[in-house]
């Protein structure tokens, strides 16, 4: 059914009265015109001193050395005095007071200003030197760690696979309880950073760390804690099949009887974050035989320039750290996979070990998730304090979700890892 358009409804009259009252007020308002001089100046410090900043520690996470935790720490030290200083924040919130007499992007921009400032805020100078102290020194414990399998070095490339592959249960829990050795050597150091963090939140208001973590979703603790609890509600049904079922499954590989709770030793991913490798049809570390790391990265950018994305600038090719260490090499890198927006700009690198197999495969595609999120925000429109995600948690999501799409059958298949025939007979079997 269709009604005749009426020339203006009230509400559309309304929302044209608002767009002229807002372009008006950022014509001429002073308290704009205040904001905009503000920001000006806010971006192109935070641009600088981040770029210097991230510059330093990823030196620091992919060849740790004194020198360059040293070098790390002073970088983080001289960010930390810009975007903690009081009188940064101190016009910041000044301005939040007219919030309603500014644009919407100033309003956000001043926020995220805040949200920084809350990391390292300089009316606390002590607390915050020693904040940064403690995080470079735990960077480097983690990024160093040397892990140990009968007193022989083992890296953490290899823990992955040995779970990946060994059926051998002593075996298993002799390399998992070695992926842990770490946690031990960061205990003492964490404490005390737990209890700096927390004061450096309080410092702007918030009633600790992890309160400041969910004022970056725009939450409080208790929202966040109540949306947790509802995901768990939500899954639970499932998860209770899923972990019946899984089991079973892995008593049954593993000649042992059915377990209450599964040992961690059980699952191949050593925080359990993926249950894999329970599926003989869903294996595919036969189909990256032969395979190259270069390949597995080079087809991980081919899924986006396949969506229609430009190509990585040259430079991600050039700076990335994309490759296990080589045999003999003494250098230490972290052995996380990230991806960097180093000057906010152009410069995007991605630390990563690839080897040619699945999970790194999958992992490529996410990291580049973040690459090709921060290649859309680098345009002149997004100022570079907002050149991050709508909250630290959406990236991880997105990037999650394009890993799996490049684990579906379609997508294997047109990269040529599964063989066509192979799922064709399975899906006219399935029908
Ligand atoms: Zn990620």
């Amino acid at each position: 059914m269709h009604f005749s358009p009426r020339p203006h409804t009230l509400a559309q009259i309304f929302l044209l009265l608002a767009a002229f009252s807002t372009s008006a007020a950022a014509a001429t308002s002073p308290i704009q015109e205040r904001a905009d001089r503000f920001l000006s100046l806010a971006n192109a410090g935070y641009r600088a001193l981040t770029t210097v900043n991230q510059e330093a520690q990823w030196r620091a996470v992919t060849d740790v050395t004194p020198e360059h935790d040293a070098a790390s720490e002073t970088a983080g030290k001289a960010a930390a005095a810009f975007n903690g200083n009081p009188a940064i924040i101190k016009e910041a919130q000044d301005l939040l007071i007219h919030k309603s007499e500014l644009t919407e992007l100033a309003v956000r921009q001043l926020n995220q200003l805040l949200l920084n400032a809350a990391e390292g805020p300089m009316t606390n100078p002590d607390l915050v030197r020693q904040r940064v102290e403690a995080e470079t020194k735990q960077a480097s414990l983690l990024n160093s760690f040397e892990f140990k399998l009968n007193d022989k070095p083992i890296t953490a490339n290899e823990i992955d696979n040995r779970l990946e592959q060994s059926t051998d249960l002593n075996e298993r829990r002799a390399v998992w309880e070695t992926s842990k050795q770490s946690g031990a050597a960061l205990k003492p150091n964490l404490v005390k950073l737990r209890d700096l963090r927390n004061g450096v939140a309080k410092e702007l208001g918030h009633p600790d760390y992890f309160g400041l973590e969910t004022a970056a979703y725009g939450m409080t603790t208790d929202q966040m804690l109540a949306m947790q609890e509802n995901f768990k509600r939500e899954l639970r049904p499932l998860y209770l099949q899923l972990h019946t079922w899984t089991k079973y499954k892995l008593a049954e590989k593993y000649h042992q009887p059915v377990p209450k709770k599964i040992p961690a030793h059980w699952i191949n991913n050593r925080w359990s974050q993926e249950w894999t490798g329970l599926v003989e049809a869903a294996k595919l570390d036969q189909y990256f035989a032969g395979r190259t790391s270069e390949w597995v990265i080079k087809t991980a950018e081919q899924f986006y320039t396949g969506l229609g994305f430009s190509p990585l600038p040259a430079s991600f090719w050039s700076k990335s750290d994309l490759y296990p260490v080589s045999a003999g090499d003494k250098r230490k890198k972290n052995t996380h996979a990230s991806c960097w927006h180093i000057d906010l700009q152009d410069d995007i690198r991605s630390l990563q070990s690839i080897e040619p197999n699945p999970q790194w495969f999958f992992t490529a595609h996410h990291e580049l998730g973040h690459g090709y999120y921060f290649k859309a925000y680098s345009r002149p429109e997004v100022p570079f304090l907002l050149r991050t995600g709508a909250a630290p948690g959406f990236h991880e999501g997105i990037g999650e979700l394009i890993s799996l799409a490049s684990s579906q059958v379609p997508y294997l298949e047109s990269r040529g890892i599964l063989p066509r025939f192979q799922s064709r007979c399975d899906r006219v079997s399935s029908r």
